[in-house]
């Protein structure tokens, strides 16, 4: 009996390995995923990712600045950019760092990668007050202690992820090229290319960097971890569109030699509820006001002709 059982977990895992995780067919898109990576079942209480931002928020006036150690030096070695079918990953080797702002421990930076939609569509996975964005880049560090993934995704706040939402306008970022110039060589699932280092502090905004949203949730893609301590930055990175139409248009999520090739688009999961957790806005954060019902704007107006004796129309 324990011989069958130990051969059926053999081959429910080798099951879990061998399915593979999609974004649009029905068969193993985020609603699916449950079936095959059980902690991505949203059940009552989750700490699922990713969430509305919205004006449900409590200031915390102890979460100040990150540190982000190495950010601003050109790291030795090579990066590597690469095409997995989910999304854009840079993999950017050792030497940095984040930890402060409120972080439970030294997270060391582990890679970069992306979340976009389509030549229509907006691909951010988290929203502010309902707005997505057109594009989120995160950047995934995991907690020092810990010696592998696996090991970090025990524990509810093995990573820390830095979530940065991506705007559009008409310039270029010239910043942002050192990854959108190499989009072409990785524009296949399974590609992957040398990349040279540049200062990862290139890439983010310049100012604010002080205003953020932090909340306990999970990893966006299988196995959905609930072990992310994220940092929504309020500031956005801004590129051009032509550097976002790289993303959306010429990225695939099949093979080169597929029968058919089939763009990467819209790999965000869908909202999860916040229920019973906190959505704390650092010490400088804007705190979101949301949308005021009739029945607020009614008394408001009444308050005004009360208080003020004016008429408000
Ligand atoms: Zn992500």
């Amino acid at each position: 009996m324990m011989v069958r059982s130990a051969a059926l977990l053999v081959v429910l895992v080798l099951c879990a390995d061998s399915q593979d995780y999609c974004y649009h067919e029905p068969d193993c898109d985020p609603y699916a995923w449950g079936d095959f990576f059980p902690s991505c079942h949203p059940l009552l209480g989750g700490h699922h990712s990713p969430i509305n931002l919205d004006h449900h928020m409590v200031r915390n006036l102890s979460l100040g600045l990150l540190h982000l150690e190495g950010f601003d030096e050109t790291q030795t070695g090579q990066w590597t950019l690469e095409n997995d079918g989910h999304s854009v990953l840079l993999q950017v080797g050792s030497g940095m760092s984040v930890s402060g702002g409120g972080l439970p421990g030294v997270y060391h930076t582990v890679q970069v990668h992306f979340h976009w939609g389509d030549p229509s569509t907006n691909g951010s996975e988290h929203t502010v007050d309902g707005r997505r964005y057109p594009m989120e880049m995160h950047i995934v560090n995991m907690k020092s202690i810990h010696p592998n993934v696996s090991a970090a995704e025990e524990d509810p706040t093995g990573f820390a992820v830095l979530g940065f939402f991506i705007d559009v306008v008409y310039a270029d970022n010239v910043h942002f090229s050192h990854i959108s110039q190499k989009l072409s060589s990785v524009a296949y699932r399974g590609q992957m290319t040398g990349i040279k280092p540049f200062p990862l502090l290139s890439l983010l905004p310049k100012l604010n960097m002080s205003q953020y949203y932090r909340y306990s949730g999970s990893l966006t893609t299988p196995p959905c971890s609930q072990a992310v301590v994220w940092t929504l930055y309020e500031v956005p990175i801004y590129i051009s569109w032509s550097q976002l139409a790289q993303f959306t248009s010429q990225i695939f999520s099949t093979e080169e030699d597929a029968a058919q090739v089939t763009p990467l688009q819209n790999n965000f999961r869908h909202l999860h509820t916040r229920f019973s957790r906190t959505v704390s806005a650092s010490r400088d954060a804007r705190l979101l006001r949301g949308t005021a019902d009739p029945l607020t704007l009614l008394s408001m107006r009444l308050l005004h002709i009360v208080v003020l004796g004016q008429f408000y129309l």
